[in-house]
């Protein structure tokens, strides 16, 4: 079984500046990014955030953006984290400690990381003020994955924050043949580790490129973590790998799952009603383009819908 020939058409249309321009600008577009993206401004955020919290849900808030090329676009990035930080003190959390219902996610490339010279250093800089006012703040913080390029310098900045911030989480993707090793690296004691199949176009060189591949991957690196003494988190719609996290015996409250905002909502309900934590990945901002183009490329579904509301228009 091979992916839907589509996918490798919008993940290229995902990069494409002109048409972002063209997307972006419609007003047909709008209706349907709501159903991924609850709004471009805090304030949208917070109230899809406390309902969110209302339902027995935890959250992950991401502020939309990435590839950043300016220094002052990564300084924009920590100061939007920063003020959603101060924002979430208003929430009415009560904290279930050790786990706890707010996190941010980041995109290092949103920090700078992709800057010439010294991105790497902006972005690690930037990356620490935002875990040290989460940490004041009772917030998780976890580094969301990128394309594959980025991973080595990623995991390089989540061990340097890790000294200071243990509890810092990392996303990591089944579809790269790497990612079972970086698995058993990271299945430490304490360790955050969210496990999703992967959104990006990746050369088969470096992944995996078949349905039946990846899943079997994520079942591999789903073991890995579950046998391990961190804290896994199974970001995944997919019912059979959601099977497959609650075969490996693992104490419902020692992992979590996560799904994003807007999919499978009954399912996620279903799985807190069976006592489950549930993470809700809540994208917030106006850079949405690339994040709704991979959503689209995931389910063709998502697509028919997209063409049909601009043709019923
Ligand atoms: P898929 O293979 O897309 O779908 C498998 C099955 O799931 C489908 O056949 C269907 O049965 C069910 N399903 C899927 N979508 C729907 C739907 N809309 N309605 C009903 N059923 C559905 N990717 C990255 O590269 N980097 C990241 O940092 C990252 N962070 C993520 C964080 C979270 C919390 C989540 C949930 C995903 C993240 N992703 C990230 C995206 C991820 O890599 C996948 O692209 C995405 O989750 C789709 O894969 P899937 O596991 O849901 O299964």
């Amino acid at each position: 079984m091979t992916t839907h020939p589509l996918r490798p058409v919008l993940l290229a249309a995902g990069r494409s500046p002109r048409l972002e321009r063209v997307v972006s600008t419609s007003r047909l577009t709008r209706p349907v990014v709501d159903r991924f993206v609850p709004g471009s401004t805090e304030t949208e955020v917070l109230t899809a955030v406390r309902d969110l919290l209302d339902s027995g849900r935890y959250v992950s808030v991401d502020h939309l953006g990435e590839d950043t090329t300016d220094a002052a676009a990564a300084t924009a990035t920590l100061d939007a984290y920063l003020s959603l930080l101060q924002a979430f003190g208003g929430l009415p959390v009560t904290s279930s400690a050790p786990i706890r219902p707010l996190e941010i996610s980041l995109k290092l490339s949103a920090l700078g990381s992709s800057l010439p010279g010294d991105g790497h250093a902006v972005a690690l800089a930037n990356a620490q003020k935002i875990c040290a006012a989460a940490d004041a703040a009772g917030v998780w913080v976890t580094v969301d994955a990128e394309d594959h390029t980025t991973t080595d310098g990623a995991l390089a900045i989540v061990r340097e924050l890790r000294r200071d911030f243990p509890s810092l989480g990392v996303v990591v993707q089944a579809y790269l043949h790497r990612t079972e090793h970086d698995c058993r690296d990271l299945a430490g004691p304490g360790s955050r580790v969210r496990l999703c199949k992967g959104a990006y176009r990746e050369p088969a060189s470096v992944a995996y490129q078949s349905t039946d591949e990846v899943d079997a991957s994520y079942e591999r690196c789903l073991r890995i973590l579950a046998e391990g003494e961190g804290y896994p988190m199974v970001a995944t719609h997919d019912p059979r790998m959601i099977a497959a996290a609650a075969r490996t015996g693992r104490p419902a409250d020692s992992m979590e799952y996560q799904m994003l905002y807007g999919i499978r909502d009954a399912e996620q309900q279903r799985l807190v009603e069976a006592g489950n934590h549930v993470r809700v990945y809540v994208p917030f901002g106006t850079q949405w383009y690339g994040y709704f183009m991979r959503r689209l490329a995931e389910r063709p579904a998502n697509l028919t819908f997209f063409l049909r509301s601009l043709l019923t228009r």
